[in-house]
């Protein structure tokens, strides 16, 4: 059995699993998976559609373009600076690619990518996402998303 939107063996377990495991030490607060949550959850989105993240994919994109071309300090800097600017607005508002500015536009027009060099099963290891590596695998997992939909783009 392999995932149907990433390729990916479902053995442990489903990437949806591995996906909330994830989130829930994201949400820990503790270092190494805290402060990568946000390239986590674009990352992810990017390899697994759903009908609430589709409309986030081109902000998605655009996080992914600024970590591996600025590094996680200056994403970081941008997502501080986004949740301010948008605190500020009656209603607030989600962020946009305009908070992630100087990348290439989302390929709207390509088709999902369906296999992908890396997967989260890679960033799990054996299933529990050890710290040891963690952000240089999701650091993998972004870069190998960037180029199976920037390749999508040229088919
Ligand atoms: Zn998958």
């Amino acid at each position: 059995m392999t995932c149907a939107e990433c390729g990916a063996p479902q053995i442990p377990r489903p990437c949806q699993d591995l996906f909330h495991e994830l989130l829930a030490l994201d949400h820990s607060g503790r270092a190494p998976w805290a402060p990568v949550h946000t390239v986590v959850v674009a990352t992810f989105y990017l390899q697994h559609s759903s009908p609430v993240a589709a409309a986030g994919r081109a902000t998605h994109w655009a996080i992914l373009q600024m970590y591996l071309r600025d590094g996680l300090d200056a994403l970081l800097a941008a997502a501080r600076q986004a949740v301010r600017r948008n605190s500020h607005r009656f209603g607030g508002r989600r962020p946009t690619v305009d908070d992630y500015p100087g990348g290439p536009p989302f390929p709207v027009a390509a088709p999902a990518p369906g296999r992908f060099t890396t997967t989260i099963v890679d960033v799990a290891v054996d299933g529990t996402f050890p710290p040891d590596g963690h952000e240089d695998r999701v650091r993998r997992w972004a870069a190998a998303t960037v180029a199976a939909w920037t390749a999508a783009t040229d088919r």
